[in-house]
C-alpha cells in the first residue's frame, strides 16, 4: 500500500517552496490511491519555534492537505532513536566520536583540503575503533560508519524525477552523526528510523534534500529497513537565485487566500494553471489526474 508523507520542521510557517513539497507529496498519494501522513520534525529543538507546527497544520488545512492520521513529532519518539542507535552500536557499524569541528578542519587541513563557504568536510575517520578510537579524549557525538565495516562502494540510487544518482558517501560526507554532540538525534536519524515507523513507502520532497538521499539508503540498510521509492521536486527560488529559505526572507504564505498560494506552488510543479478563481477542492482535484499522467508508478 502507497503511504506518503510531509516531513515539516516547524522553524516556521510553511512558504511557498516548502508549500511545494507539501502539495507534490500530497497529489502523488491521492495519484496512486495512497495514505498521506504528516510528520512533524522537531528534534532540533534551538531551531523549532514553538506554536508554528499548529500553524503548519491549520495553513495545510486550509489548502485542503489533510492527512489521513494524527501527526507524529519526532520530539516524541527519542526512545526508537535511541534503541536504533543502540543496534548499530552493537553491531559495530556505530561509534563514539570526540573530534569538534574545528578537529576536522585541522585533520583535513593537514592533507590539503579546505572548507568552501556553505558546506561541511568530509569526516576523515579520525575517532575509527581501528585508528584508535577517541585518543583519550571524551565522547561527543556518535557517527556512522560509512564503508559498512568492509569496503566503501559508491551508493547508487533511482529518483523519479532525476534519474540515476550515486554518491561515495565516504568521500562525499564521511561517517556522519546519529547523535550530535549537543545530544540532540541527527535528522539522518530520525527521518529514517520514522518513515520505517510509519511505513512509508514514497518519498517526496525538495531537492535540496536530495544530497542526503544516499546517506538515508545507507542507514536503512545498516538497520535492515526497506528503502523507499524517492522523488525530489523543483525548488523555489527566491530574488537572488538561492533557494527560498527563511534566512533569505520567505515569507508565510497567505493563508486567507489557499486557492493563489497552492496555483503558485502548482506552476512550480508544472501543472497546469486555470485562469480566474477556482475552489481548492476543484483545483485539487484536476491536479490529481496531472500528476498520475506525468508522474505514472510502475
Ligand atoms: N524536515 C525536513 C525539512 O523540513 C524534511 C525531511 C524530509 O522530507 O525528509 O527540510
Amino acid at each position: 500500500m502507497y503511504t506518503g508523507r510531509f516531513a515539516p520542521s516547524p522553524t516556521g510557517p510553511l512558504h511557498a517552496g516548502s508549500l511545494v513539497a507539501a502539495l507534490a507529496s500530497w497529489l502523488d498519494a491521492r495519484a496512486h490511491g495512497g495514505r498521506w501522513l504528516l510528520r512533524i520534525e522537531d528534534v532540533d529543538t534551538p531551531r523549532c519555534v514553538p506554536g508554528a507546527d499548529a500553524l503548519i497544520i491549520d495553513q495545510l488545512r486550509a489548502c485542503g492537505l489533510v492527512p489521513d492520521a494524527p501527526p507524529v513529532w519526532q520530539s516524541q519518539r527519542a526512545a526508537h532513536y535511541r534503541q536504533a542507535l543502540d543496534d548499530l552500536i552493537a553491531r559495530g557499524l556505530a561509534y563514539p566520536c570526540a573530534c569538534s569541528r574545528k578537529d576536522i578542519e585541522q585533520a583535513q587541513g593537514m592533507r590539503g583540503v579546505l572548507r568552501t563557504p556553505g558546506t561541511e568536510l568530509p569526516y576523515p575517520g579520525t575517532c575509527r575503533p581501528e585508528r584508535g578510537g577517541l585518543h583519550g579524549r571524551p565522547p561527543r557525538a556518535w557517527r556512522l560508519r560509512t564503508d559498512g565495516g568492509g569496503v566503501a562502494a559508491p551508493l547508487r540510487w533511482h529518483d523519479r524525477r532525476l534519474g540515476e544518482q550515486t554518491q561515495q558517501i565516504e568521500r562525499a560526507v564521511g561517517d556522519f552523526v546519529l547523535l550530535r554532540a549537543d545530544g540532540l538525534w541527527a535528522y539522518q536519524l530520525a527521518v529514517v528510523v520514522d518513515d520505517a515507523a510509519q511505513g512509508i513507502t514514497h518519498v517526496v520532497r525538495g531537492e535540496d534534500l536530495a544530497d542526503n538521499t544516499p546517506r538515508q539508503i545507507l542507514l536503512q540498510r545498516a538497520l535492515r529497513q526497506p528503502t523507499p521509492t524517492y522523488l525530489h521536486t523543483p525548488l523555489v527560488l527566491a530574488a537572488d537565485g538561492q533557494k527560498l529559505s527563511k534566512q533569505n526572507g520567505a515569507q508565510a504564505f497567505d493563508a486567507s487566500d489557499p486557492a493563489t498560494a497552492l496555483m503558485q506552488a502548482a506552476m512550480v510543479l508544472g501543472l497546469a494553471v486555470p485562469d480566474g478563481s477556482h475552489r481548492v477542492d476543484e483545483l485539487l482535484n484536476r491536479w490529481i489526474a496531472a500528476w498520475r499522467a506525468r508522474w505514472p508508478l510502475p
